[in-house]
């Protein structure tokens, strides 16, 4: 009598739903979903066959071809079948990504020892028919060897169901149970089968276990960041987990574009993610030929994280950064010759030894940005891990928090001179925060912490308000002091009644809104949306004025700055430290007269010495602030050696009031 065939008719139909699904949601890289694809196509390819196998079995007896096509399907069946079992440990073995395991070429050979032995006999079948014979008459029937695939296929699910066993701890509950449902469905499916031998039910349970992994152990959306095909944050995290819960060494390369974002927004989401996904292909490659396990993970807007094997000495990228960038240029034309390009920084983390949990390398790869100087291309995590610094920023949730509500702000002024007039003309507003176990805490480390917790607005009006008193409290006149500059972070600029709050503020102290310059920085105003925007114009409406603060920290070109709002704008640090060499010289001098010729006004900030001030003098800058005048001061100090400046310029006009 046949078989019954309802369930493998049942089967195809999942399998092919599989298979679509796969590319809809294109699960298609990596080696696990390769290893996933080749699996569910085998066993499609099987069940297929099986079907074949039977209705051709209606056909009996064979003629000569019957016969032979019978025999090569026989075969195909068989072989696919065996193959699976493999590509099945193989996925586990990927999917959690202990290959590493399995490093030894012993080993790895070892492991295809029994399906080579079980391919070997297959191939030879034809020649030795111990495994199975067909004949014209009769069909199908198994030789006396046919125990050795069983046998064979038996060898690795033991292996695979213990290998599952062992990566338990590190497998969240519902996947294990998916991958491990393989080989508990197929298991009752041979008891099925062998109390019942008529009913194919082995290909319809493997095609369950297929559509529990499917929907359990993928899961795309969460491993894949489907925007630029690579896996995602979910990914790394899960990678993390494992690597800490086995405490395997690993180094983590974290590659940081800071102008990701504005990229992203200036050229559009779909040509960044084109972009993004260029420069991980080129990454991945080079990689590759250093450690061929390398794993790539990507971090919206603009993080990609290169997970490499970490029991050898710690790969230093440094020697080949420049290659690399020669590389990405060359298969990123298109985007630089639009006039954007990514300036991206490098962490190297050790796990162990740089950090020693999760958290503790999420946190590495998220705030080494504020721990280098911007200029600075690449790190190794060791040269910070471990300094005040890096302690004071492992607790700064804790120190804002605790700043924010006993108001453990101060404010300094720092003031700005006149070239032209020969005084102080004007004072920045610099907060400080004073921690009682840390000290002092520099705003470069606590202000992007803020912003990144959402804590500037708090921040953000009690400078408003000191301010606003100060200059209520003070006689900026009698200084010489025209206005006073004020810091102002995106999150302030962008709450829906900021205008009203500061006219409100004015009224209180009765300030004139030309006493007060608003800064805000150049690569904050390239966040700032239309509704930041709008309340900037309100508020020069009401008549305070602005300037862009810290330019060259950002990709502003003079089109856009000479359509900005702001008469002022201040030349950071990092551009004026270049004035002792030629180039250095040569770009704030095309600086400054190019921001002449837009009608600007300018400021140099940090200034601190004799030549700078005179080499800035001549090439026609308008303001100096810097150490070389005067550092930030606290009020008091502030208001007697500024008002003492100013009398002693009135009686005797000096030219360099260092105070
Ligand atoms: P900024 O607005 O560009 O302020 C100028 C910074 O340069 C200040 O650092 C100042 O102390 C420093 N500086 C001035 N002259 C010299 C010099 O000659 N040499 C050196 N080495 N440094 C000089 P500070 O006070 O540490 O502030 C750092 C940044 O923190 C500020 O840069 C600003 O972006 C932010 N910040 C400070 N106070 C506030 C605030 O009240 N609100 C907001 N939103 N941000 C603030
Ligand atoms: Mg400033
Ligand atoms: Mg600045």
């Amino acid at each position: 009598m046949g078989q019954i065939l309802f369930f493998d008719y049942c089967a195809l139909p999942i399998y092919l739903l599989i298979i679509f699904t796969i590319f809809v949601r294109k699960t298609t890289k990596g080696s696990s979903n390769v290893l996933y694809i080749f699996l569910t196509v085998f066993l499609t390819l099987t069940t297929i066959i099986d079907i074949l196998a039977e209705c051709y079995g209606a056909f009996l007896p064979f003629s000569e071809t019957e016969l032979f096509f019978f025999d090569v399907m026989s075969f195909a069946y068989l072989v696919l079948r065996n193959i699976s079992g493999v590509i099945y440990v193989l996925f586990i073995i990927t999917y959690t990504r202990t290959m590493y395991r399995f490093k030894s070429k012993k080993v790895r050979f070892l492991f295809f020892v029994p399906e080579l032995i079980v391919l070997l006999a297959l191939f030879t079948n034809p020649i030795h028919r111990k495994i199975y014979t067909v004949s014209a008459e009769t069909g199908y029937s198994r030789g006396p060897y046919i125990m050795l695939l069983y046998l064979v296929a038996l060898i690795y699910a033991v292996f695979g169901s213990a290998y599952l066993v062992y990566c338990r701890k590190f497998i969240e509950t519902r996947i294990w149970m998916a991958l491990l449902s393989m080989y508990l469905l197929t298991f009752l499916a041979v008891i099925w089968q062998l109390l019942y031998p008529r009913w194919l039910v082995e290909m319809y349970s493997s095609a369950i276990a297929c559509l529990m992994i499917t929907l359990l152990v993928l899961r795309p959306e969460e491993i894949t960041d489907t925007s630029v095909g690579l896996p995602g944050w979910q990914a790394y995290k899960a990678e993390l987990h494992k690597i800490v819960t086995v405490r395997h060494p690993v180094q983590i390369l974290v590659l940081r574009y800071m102008n990701g974002g504005n990229i992203r927004a200036y050229i559009g989401e779909e040509a960044y993610q084109d972009y993004v996904r260029k420069i991980a292909g080129i990454l991945i490659s080079f990689l590759r030929s250093i450690d061929d396990s390398v794993e790539l993970f990507y971090e919206g807007p603009g993080t990609l994280y290169c997970v490499l094997e970490g029991e050898s000495e710690e790969y230093d990228i440094l020697p080949d950064i420049d290659r690399l960038r020669q590389i990405v240029s060359e298969n990123t034309r298109e985007y630089e010759a639009a006039g954007v390009r990514m300036e991206g920084q490098i962490c190297s983390i050790m796990y162990p030894g740089d950090a020693d949990s999760e958290e503790e390398i999420i946190r590495l790869g998220h705030e080494f940005t504020n721990l280098i100087p911007p200029a600075q291309i690449y790190v190794k995590a060791t040269e910070f891990v471990g300094t005040t610094d890096y302690e004071i920023g492992t607790r700064m949730d804790v120190i804002l928090n605790k700043a924010i509500t006993e108001k453990k702000f101060e404010m300094y002024y720092q003031p700005i001179y006149s070239l032209k007039e020969k005084r102080f003309i004007s004072a920045e507003a610099l907060v400080r925060l004073w921690d009682d176990t840390y000290g002092p805490i520099p705003p470069g480390l606590f202000i992007p912490a803020a912003e990144r917790m959402g804590l500037m607005p708090p921040i953000g009006d009690y400078v408003l308000e000191s301010v606003f008193r100060f200059i209520a409290d003070n006689d900026l006149k009698a200084m010489g002091l025209d206005y006073i500059e004020i810091n102002l972070s995106v999150a302030q600029c962008l709450q829906e009644n900021f205008p009203d709050r500061i006219k409100e503020l004015g009224d209180r102290y009765g300030i004139n809104p030309e006493q007060v310059n608003f800064e805000i920085t150049e690569t904050s105003y390239d966040d700032m949306g239309s509704n930041g925007e709008k309340n900037i114009r309100q508020l020069m409406e009401m008549g305070y004025s602005f300037s862009l603060d810290d330019y060259g920290t950002g990709y502003s070109n003079i089109r856009r700055l000479s359509k900005l709002p702001m008469k002022i704008i201040k030349i950071d640090k990092g551009l004026i430290d270049d004035l002792g060499t030629e180039s250095g010289k040569r770009i704030i001098k095309n600086v400054i007269r190019m921001m002449k010729d837009i009608d600007k006004e300018l400021v140099a900030e940090g200034v601190e010495s004799e030549e700078e001030v005179s080499l800035l003098s001549e090439l026609d800058c308008d303001f100096i602030q810097g150490f070389y005048f005067s550092k930030p001061l606290p009020v008091k100090e502030f208001v007697s050696r500024i008002g003492k400046a100013y009398e002693k310029k009135r009686s005797s006009d000096p030219l360099t009031p260092v105070i």
